[in-house]
């Protein structure tokens, strides 16, 4: 439990991905595998995630989500970072 330190929850969000750095960080999430089985959905959309659509993720309360490339929710997700770093 990390209760102290409110500052660093706005630096949970993981910035926009680079495709190159994708499978790296999935697989340090431990999400790449469940990405494969079609286990993982867009937090806004509810979309089913693969490689050729994710588009950004970040944590929040300790767990991971994932957006998908929608416009909708891309700007969903950047609405919910200006509210984390207010
Ligand atoms: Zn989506």
């Amino acid at each position: 439990m990390e209760s102290d330190g409110a500052k660093s929850e706005s630096k949970e969000y993981v910035d926009v991905i680079h495709e190159k750095d994708l499978k790296d960080i999935l697989i340090k999430l431990e999400i790449f595998e469940s990405i494969q089985k079609n286990e993982v959905f867009c937090y806004i959309c509810k979309n089913v995630i693969n490689l050729e659509n994710i588009c950004a993720i970040f944590v929040k309360n300790g767990e991971i989500h994932i957006i998908c490339g929608e416009n909708h929710c891309y700007s969903e997700f950047l609405k919910l970072k200006e509210d984390e770093d207010d």
